[in-house]
C-alpha cells in the first residue's frame, strides 16, 4: 500500500486548483494499492490557495510562508501529522509524493524566494514520514516497477 500525493492522481488539490496527473502511478491506483492524501488540504488550507515555500529565519528555524509572507507553518505541520496518521491507520510503509512541493517534495525544494530556485531539502510531510520509517519516492524516481 502506498500513500500517494492526490494531485499526482489527477485530483485538483494543487494550490492553483489544478493537478499534476502522473501516468506512472495509474497502475498502483488500478490495483487498489494507493491511498491518496493532500497534506495541505489535510492541514486545513483551501483550494485554490496562494503558493507557499519553506524559509529559514535568522535563528535557523524552518517556517512555511505563502507568497504574501503569511506564516502557514502550523497548517503544514498539521497536514503532515494527519498524513502520518493515515499511514499508521492503513499500514502504508511507502509513499509516492510530488517532487519539489513544500509539503511533499523530497531531496529538492524551492528556496523560499518564489523564483523557482531549487535547494536541497524535503517538504514538511516528507520529513515527518521519513522520521517514522516510511520510504518516500517522488514521481521523478524510477517508480514504474513498484509493486
Ligand atoms: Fe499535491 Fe502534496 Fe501539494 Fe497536495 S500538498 S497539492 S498532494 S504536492
Amino acid at each position: 500500500m502506498y500513500l500517494i500525493s492526490a494531485c499526482l492522481a489527477g485530483i485538483n488539490c494543487k494550490y492553483n486548483g489544478r493537478n499534476n496527473l502522473e501516468p506512472k502511478i495509474v497502475k498502483l491506483i488500478e490495483e487498489k494499492k494507493a491511498i491518496l492524501v493532500c497534506p495541505e488540504q489535510l492541514g486545513g488550507l483551501t483550494t485554490p490557495r496562494l503558493p507557499s515555500e519553506i524559509i529559514y529565519d535568522e535563528n535557523g528555524n524552518r517556517k512555511v510562508v505563502n507568497i504574501e509572507g503569511k506564516d502557514l507553518t502550523k497548517e503544514f505541520l498539521k497536514g503532515a501529522e494527519e498524513t502520518l496518521k493515515i499511514a499508521k491507520l492503513t499500514g502504508a510503509k511507502e509513499a509516492i509524493l510530488k517532487a519539489k512541493s513544500p509539503s511533499c517534495g523530497k531531496g529538492k525544494i524551492y528556496d523560499g524566494q518564489f523564483k523557482k530556485i531549487l535547494v536541497e531539502g524535503n517538504g514538511i510531510t516528507t520529513d515527518l514520514l521519513e522520521k517514522y520509517g516510511i520510504k518516500v519516492y517522488t514521481e521523478e524516481d524510477d517508480i514504474e516497477n513498484l509493486k
